[in-house]
């Protein structure tokens, strides 16, 4: 198998947004959980996105989990490495765009790498290299609040050159306009006069198939999901790809089928609701969870004597009010992470009983069900709800189908709509 596309994601839910981006576009991608064994076994595909949690970490540590990654997507032929970053360019003065890029572009060989966040579906633009939130510029965005990555310079030129050793150089909107060539021709003119990074203006997605084109020439790139869009089509256009991507995720897996609930999102409450009227579900109770074993026991119990009917849904779901009294007793963090791991350990259950087709709510929760079913990757298929694809596990004990939502996803039918598609 030949890559024609390897990706590194700096977090887990970024990544399943850039291989559905990809999916879409027609690539057969495979996400993987960190950085794969070397003998891991993929069906032949596209493109494989490595999903790392190295957004917020040390430098240090993020540079060499994502030359690990990096390491890997080359041995699998890959030409072009996208170190795939938040469309909003979380980072800090400290990194971890900066250093992971100077790395990568080190290794790479290469004299500079094109850079962009933007994703205009998503209303992030760039213009003139500042970074636009829909109307407003980032530093006046809610991201100049965020707890770890406080945003609070709008000029990515200036941003970048704060965390990177190399000199960062732009290539505006009406350089973008002349098209791919005279893109390229714009770079080759940076490199020579010593810069190693060009924040690129996109406002419309023909500016991001431009920079895609471009970036294709190239060995490495940085971008959010938009650039992969822009390189999933240059790739298509260029007859490396044929796309073929909606043909590799339907056969039929079956068995029996069930959900888990940790978000407490409102969405995720509507959404229980609404379910209660198509299958049994159970409200499990957080103080008994915190009590010990004996509530994922008698979940377990109540599941399984169903599931030869029809698929189940286990929720901890619980109101605002309900959920504050519940940290308050035992701390947010504790009563977090024990919720987590008793979603994790009826995962584990579930799945020794047979079950084949799991339906996970929660950013959080779903990261505790995937590692503790040791899944090292997911064939992306179709999509059930925006930004909320039918995953495939590969090279997994079990042949499985799994849909993994953080909390806002989906409309009010997520359950059914999910299991509709998961055959
Ligand atoms: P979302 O995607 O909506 O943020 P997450 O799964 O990421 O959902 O986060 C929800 C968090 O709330 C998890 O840590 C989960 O264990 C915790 N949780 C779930 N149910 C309860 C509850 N009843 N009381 C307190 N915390 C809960």
């Amino acid at each position: 198998m030949t890559l024609a596309l390897g990706c590194i994601a700096d977090d887990y839910t970024g990544a399943s947004d850039l291989a559905n981006t990809l999916t879409r576009q027609g690539l057969r991608t495979v996400q993987t959980i960190g950085v794969p064994p070397d003998d891991l076994q993929l069906p032949e595909v596209d493109a494989v996105v490595v999903s790392l949690k190295s957004r917020s970490i040390a430098a240090p540590l993020a540079v060499e989990k994502s030359r690990a990654a990096e390491k890997w997507l080359r041995s699998r032929g890959a030409s072009h490495v996208l170190f795939k970053i938040c469309s909003t360019f979380d980072s800090t003065d400290a990194g971890n765009i900066g250093p992971v890029l100077d790395v990568l572009r080190a290794d790479a060989g290469e004299p500079i790498v094109l850079v962009t966040p933007a994703f205009p579906e998503t209303g992030r633009t760039v213009y003139m290299g500042n970074l636009f939130v829909g109307a407003v510029p980032l530093n006046e965005s809610p991201l100049k609040d965020h707890p770890l990555n406080p945003m609070r310079d709008s000029n990515l030129v200036r941003v970048l050159a704060r965390q990177s050793r190399g000199k960062v150089g732009l290539a505006d909107l009406a350089m973008i306009a002349q098209g791919p060539e005279a893109l390229r021709t714009h770079l080759a003119g940076l490199a020579a006069k010593g810069f190693a990074a060009a924040i690129a203006d996109a406002v419309f997605e023909r500016d991001l198939e431009t920079i895609g084109a471009a970036a294709l020439r190239h060995r490495v790139s940085v971008g959010a999901s938009g650039l992969g869009l822009g390189l999933a089509r240059a790739l298509v256009h260029s007859g490396r790809i044929t796309s073929q991507a909606a043909s590799i995720s339907e056969a039929a897996v079956g068995g029996p089928a069930a959900c888990l609930a940790g978000s407490c999102s409102q969405a995720t409450l509507a959404q229980i609701a609404k379910a209660e009227a198509t299958m049994p579900v159970l409200q499990l109770d957080p103080e008994q969870i915190m009590a010990g074993p004996a509530e994922v026991a008698r979940a377990l119990d109540w599941a399984i004597g169903r599931l030869g009917d029809g698929p189940v849904l286990i929720a901890s779901s619980a109101t605002p009010d309900q959920v504050a009294a519940v940290q308050a007793k035992f701390g947010r963090h504790a009563a977090g992470y024990a919720i987590e791991q008793a979603m994790a350990d009826l995962a584990e259950g579930l799945v020794a009983a047979g079950v084949r087709r799991l339906v996970a709510a929660g950013g959080e929760t779903s990261g505790a069900v995937v590692d503790r079913l040791g899944i090292p990757g997911f064939l992306v298929g179709p999509e059930i709800a925006a930004g909320v694809p039918v995953l495939r596990a590969v090279s997994a004990r079990h042949e499985m189908l799994l849909a993994l939502k953080s909390g806002n996803f989906g409309g009010e039918t997520f359950f059914s709509d999910a299991l509709k598609l998961m055959r």
